[in-house]
């Protein structure tokens, strides 16, 4: 798991302001002063210099995806990330088309219940909360249902923090004659998720993750012909994603009121990307994060859900230690007095807390939160991290 550190920590990271606590979870995460310091005037959504941050933003963000061959486009979306989910589920899969979702966690769980509210035909494959859909089962899954048009994949599911395999997915769907759709949210930017690597029609993303952005907006970036295809197929007036691109291309604008002071400051975070070496640099960055965290939390005796194999640089998720006096929500307020929020597990079966390694922080960062767990655990009077033999029991079956 050794990173690669050319681009790591290459300029020193803000501290968040006096008393702010690091947010070590999926988004909103802690951002660069400067990010937010964007966000101190005002813009006319009409005016040409909105305009022209809206061209810029969607060049900067196609750029990331290596289209080479002016293949793609990006449509920028108002609301969170399940708001443009749900607008590429809507704009991409035809009315009379059928998906089958890859779920194994909860945004795999919320895409099968997007399709069940804009009424769309849709099978499960659920593999609960740490297992990756495998490309063998999608080619199965596939074969037996001759009605299925589509499939969505979840790149990071940030339940588990799961990194799940979308290049041998792809590759399944596309040798069975389908599409692939992809909720890159918790990965993009920091993942590679280049066009020419791995074969998809459209992906999401939003402002608030691997970019360090603020939340207010989020993105698709799909082929152009699935754009042209999408037109008056949407099951809502707002998400569509059809009319948004369209009407964009010919004014400039985005349809309704834009956020603009978080475009804005997305801008400057697109900028900030760049210099860090872009989806290189960031990722380097989020794996050192991880790298030092896990070595750290794992010597006072904690561990993770998964496997070194599946763990993302996005987030960790860790087992709750068995020691009779640990309690997540003291372990909390513990953290968070010495200046780290953490986040509460999303699990079915053990209890469990996750970590985040995206946003503001560095190796140096990781190293502070580790001393953190280790004082906290103490002041709990918790002599060691260790989980239930339970809990390990759950996690032998990653063994496959
Ligand atoms: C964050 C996230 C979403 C979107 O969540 P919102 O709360 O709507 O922003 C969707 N999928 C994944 C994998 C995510 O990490």
């Amino acid at each position: 798991m050794l990173a690669e550190t050319k681009f790591a920590a290459s300029r020193p990271l803000d501290e968040p302001a006096m008393g702010e606590p690091y947010l070590l979870t999926p988004g909103p995460l802690t951002t660069a002063y400067s990010v937010k310091q964007a966000m101190l005037r005002d813009w006319g959504s009409w005016d040409g210099d909105f305009r022209a941050m809206t061209a810029d933003l969607r060049r900067r963000l196609l750029a990331l995806t290596g289209d080479s061959r002016d293949e793609f486009d990006c449509v920028p979306m108002q609301g969170s990330g399940s708001f443009c989910v749900e607008a590429m589920l809507g704009s991409f899969v035809p009315k009379d088309g059928k998906v089958l979702v890859l779920a194994n966690g909860a945004y795999g769980l919320r895409a099968a219940q997007t399709m069940q509210c804009i009424g769309r035909a849709y099978t499960l494959i659920d593999k609960g909360d740490y297992l990756p859909p495998r490309g063998d089962e999608v080619s199965a899954a596939l074969e037996a249902d001759p009605a299925i048009t589509h499939v969505i994949a979840i790149h990071c599911e940030t339940s588990s923090g799961i990194l799940n395999p979308v290049a041998e997915i792809s590759e399944a769907v596309y040798a069975s004659g389908r599409k692939l759709l992809i909720d890159s949210m918790s990965a993009f930017g920091a993942i590679p998720l280049d066009v020419n690597e791995i074969r998809y029609e459209a992906m999401v993303s939003s402002a608030n993750k691997c970019i360090e952005g603020v939340p207010g907006f989020g993105f698709v970036i799909a082929r152009k012909s699935e754009l042209e295809a999408a037109k008056g197929r949407s099951h809502s007036l707002s998400l569509d994603v059809h009319a948004q691109w369209a009407h964009m291309n010919r004014t400039g604008q985005w349809r309704y009121t834009p956020p603009t002071h978080v475009v804005a400051a997305f801008l400057e975070a697109l900028r900030q990307h760049e210099a860090e070496g872009g989806v290189a640099g960031r990722g380097a960055r989020y794996t050192l994060n991880r790298d030092v965290m896990v070595a750290g939390m794992r010597e006072l005796g904690f561990e993770t859900l998964l496997k070194d194999r599946w763990l993302s640089p996005i987030i960790v998720t860790f087992f709750n230690p068995a020691h009779a006096n640990f309690a997540f929500d003291r372990f909390y307020d513990l953290m968070k007095a010495k200046g780290f929020i953490i986040y509460p597990g999303k699990l079915t079966m053990v209890d469990s807390f996750r970590v985040g390694c995206i946003g503001q922080m560095d190796e140096h960062v990781m190293r502070r939160v580790v001393e953190a767990a280790a004082q906290s655990l103490s002041e709990m009077g918790v002599d060691t991290a260790a989980p239930s033999p339970a809990a390990i029991a759950e996690r032998a079956k990653l063994a496959a």
